[in-house]
């Protein structure tokens, strides 16, 4: 792990090539980073792990034609719920969601996806790894990472990581 200090809509743009190898034509990705640069401090490699398992799960669940949206933003913690979900003291945190238009995480199995070796996929297909990989990076980082159903449908996955200042 080596911890740099970079704005993550940089590697929103490498995420294009990643996430286009990854999905067939069917699949639109659209990428939404927002206007001003979200320094934070995290490894490089780790982070471009994320979006890889983010974008292999939201393809597994579009069947045919479907959309992939990877998203930024800035979010300011108030001292109760940030407007991504998660719940933080205080601060200002670099928001990356991956929102796709699939299947959904049914009800009952939303409280285990976390879980290491939790997969819905056959053998071989998945390991039930990628999610309980990103929650332990994200709260190593001392981020947060929540789950929502969008109103229209499909899944999307929210992370915040602290902000931190520009590099000098
Ligand atoms: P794997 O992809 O190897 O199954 P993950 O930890 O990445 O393991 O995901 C665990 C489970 O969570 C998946 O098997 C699937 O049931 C569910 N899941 C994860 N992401 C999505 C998604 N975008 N849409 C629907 N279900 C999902
Ligand atoms: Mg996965």
């Amino acid at each position: 792990v080596e911890l740099t200090n970079f704005d993550l809509n940089d590697l929103l743009g490498q995420s294009r090539k990643l996430a286009t190898k990854l999905v067939t034509e069917e699949i639109a990705i659209e990428l939404e980073p927002c206007a001003e640069p979200l320094y934070i401090l995290a490894d490089v490699g780790l982070m471009q792990q994320i979006v890889f398992n983010l974008v292999t799960n939201a393809r597994d669940a579009i069947s045919g034609r479907g959309s992939i949206t990877i998203r930024t933003r800035r979010v300011e913690a108030d001292g109760g719920a940030l407007t991504c979900g998660c719940s933080a003291t205080s601060g200002s945190y670099a928001q990356l969601s991956v929102r796709d238009s699939g299947h959904g995480i049914p009800e009952e199995i939303r409280g285990r996806i976390f879980e290491p070796f939790f997969t819905t996929k056959e053998v071989g297909k998945g390991t039930g790894l990628g999610l309980s990989m990103i929650y332990g990076t994200v709260q190593r980082m001392n981020g947060f990472i929540s789950v929502h159903t969008p109103p229209d449908g499909g899944t999307e996955f929210v992370i915040c990581i602290p902000l931190t200042a520009p590099p000098a």
